[in-house]
């Protein structure tokens, strides 16, 4: 098929420079940070307003094109990636703050806006989007608002679900329509909780009402050095355990923070098999008293060392470690798969002996840095091969080692990122089969022709890359 006159239609829509279409400008997107897969689209649309999202929508899907919805391409799924070709509609233009209500604590923001750009407009009003993803300096409000993205701070204050109000989106047919509203209770479907976490298969997001929270009067960070990752599991589950549930609670393994000492000079012990990093927010009364609470527990579990700090850039240096780790990781080897998965608190210490046991059986580096408070794990498999080498069929199966030890202990196959092509021939591992034929029903509702991000979230019964057997073999998990 001869693309000019779609080419020609999508520049009267959005301005010729911004339907790309030359090769060199394709390859920018053909992948996103999962880094193992590559596909070239036929066309890249960067529109500037609701308008043109509707309109490019109803052109491409003419001559019947998938459309694949992108935001600044930081997903470690898969999900932006254009398998099949077609037309990625990027948001990354779309960047405007419609509306700040201060009373309400809400904000209309556009689709394409960063998620670090809309917590720093909120600065003068005392105010801040929640949900803040390791990636926020880049990662924009629709990408978070498709994987209803997690974060840090996501422990207390809930994911990107708990923080959505209603969503504008353009649906597959070009229509532009509204789910939910300002309002905290709309009658009828929650159709806005439906849209949250469809990762692009249901719609184009172009705008999202957001919930905003009040900045705490004051904010103490503590770092806790240990020297086995027991130890840090087990303090975690302890803080826990105490009834104080902190802001963040996050575990830097001892692989990364070499790394880290590597690239910034970080200061850690080089022995130390493991950090914990604890943030409190609340009032100036309460966080010395929880912070004090929390040391006590923590020397109690074995720190070897303890840190806190009150002032921004003292804590800014605390968490130092974790912001930059997945960055150091390029120090320690070529390649990276960042994998995503869950495992119950009271777990911890158990399943991160299985990651280490999984990585030393198949041969693979695995450094972690994970979400320890809602035991949400990120293993990072360091390895130096290409993706279609016969030794990649080891990292195939240290992740599928992985995911099946947690799904064992009543976890899940990803916590945050969603399955966009990474996980995609796991659901089965988790859903039955009507499960699933439930959930293709509700996308069908949206999306008869599958045109929107096709062959993403849903197995397509394509071999996964990779031959060694995992330990397991699939097949649905109780819960
Ligand atoms: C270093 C690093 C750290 C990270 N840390 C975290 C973390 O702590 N927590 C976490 O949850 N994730 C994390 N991520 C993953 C990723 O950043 C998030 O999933 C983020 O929300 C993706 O946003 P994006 O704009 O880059 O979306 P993209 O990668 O462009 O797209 C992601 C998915 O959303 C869809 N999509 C994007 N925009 C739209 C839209 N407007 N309408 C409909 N669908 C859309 C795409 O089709 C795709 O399926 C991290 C990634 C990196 C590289």
């Amino acid at each position: 098929m001869t693309l000019a006159p779609l080419i020609r239609r999508l520049q009267a829509i959005v301005g010729n420079a911004y339907a790309l279409h030359r090769p060199e400008d394709l390859i920018v997107y053909e992948q996103d940070a999962l880094m193992v897969s590559r596909h070239k689209p036929d066309l890249v649309v960067l529109p500037d307003t609701t308008q043109q999202v509707s309109e490019v929508v109803r052109a491409v899907r003419e001559l019947g094109l998938p459309i694949v919805p992108r935001g600044a391409g930081t997903g470690l799924a898969g999900g932006a990636i254009p398998e099949r070709g077609g037309v990625v509609v990027a948001l990354t233009r779309m960047t405007r703050v419609h509306d700040i209500d201060p009373i309400s604590k809400t904000a209309v923001v556009e689709a394409g806006l960063v998620n670090a750009d809309l917590t720093a407009m909120l600065e003068p009003y005392g105010l801040f989007f929640a949900p803040d993803p390791g990636s926020q300096v880049a990662a924009t409000i629709g990408g978070n608002v498709a994987n209803n993205a997690g974060g840090p701070h996501c422990l207390a204050y809930g994911v990107t679900s708990n923080h959505v109000l209603g969503l504008e989106v353009v649906l597959a047919d070009g229509t532009v329509t509204w789910v939910g509203s300002r309002a905290l209770d709309e009658p009828g479907y929650d159709l806005t909780g439906i849209l949250v976490g469809s990762e692009g298969t249901f719609g184009i997001v172009t705008k999202a009402i957001v919930r905003l929270l009040a900045r705490r009067e004051a904010v103490r960070t503590l770092l806790a050095i240990y020297d086995t990752m027991d130890a840090a599991c087990e303090a975690a589950s302890a803080v826990i355990a105490s009834g104080i549930v902190p802001e963040a609670l996050e575990i830097i393994d001892g692989m990364s923070m070499r790394a880290v000492n590597k690239t910034l000079q970080a200061g850690f012990p080089e022995d130390a098999e493991a950090a914990l990093l604890i943030e409190v927010e609340g009032l100036a009364e309460s966080v010395p008293v929880l912070i004090e609470r929390i040391e006590a527990i923590c020397h109690r579990q074995g720190a070897r060392r303890i840190q806190t700090a009150a002032t921004a850039q003292d804590r800014m240096g605390l968490w130092k470690g974790r912001k930059h780790a997945y960055g150091a990781l390029g120090k320690l080897a070529r390649r990276a798969i960042m994998l995503d998965v869950c495992a119950p608190r009271s777990h911890l210490a158990r399943i991160m002996r299985q990651i280490t046991e999984a990585g030393t059986r198949l041969n693979i580096q695995v450094a972690n840095f994970f979400h320890a408070g809602d035991g949400n794990l990120h293993p990072n498999l360091l390895f130096e091969f290409d993706d279609n080498s016969p030794e990649y069929a080891r990292v195939v199966a240290t992740t599928e080692d992985i995911m099946w030890a947690c799904i064992a202990v009543g976890g899940t196959i990803t916590g945050e990122h969603g399955l966009g092509m990474e996980k995609r021939e796991y659901l089965g591992w988790m859903n039955s089969d009507a499960d699933i034929a439930a959930m293709k029903r509700v996308r069908d509702a949206f999306d008869p022709d599958g045109a929107m991000n096709p062959d993403k979230v849903f197995p397509t019964g394509r071999p996964v890359h990779g031959t060694i057997p995992s330990v397991r073999a699939a097949g649905g998990a109780d819960r």
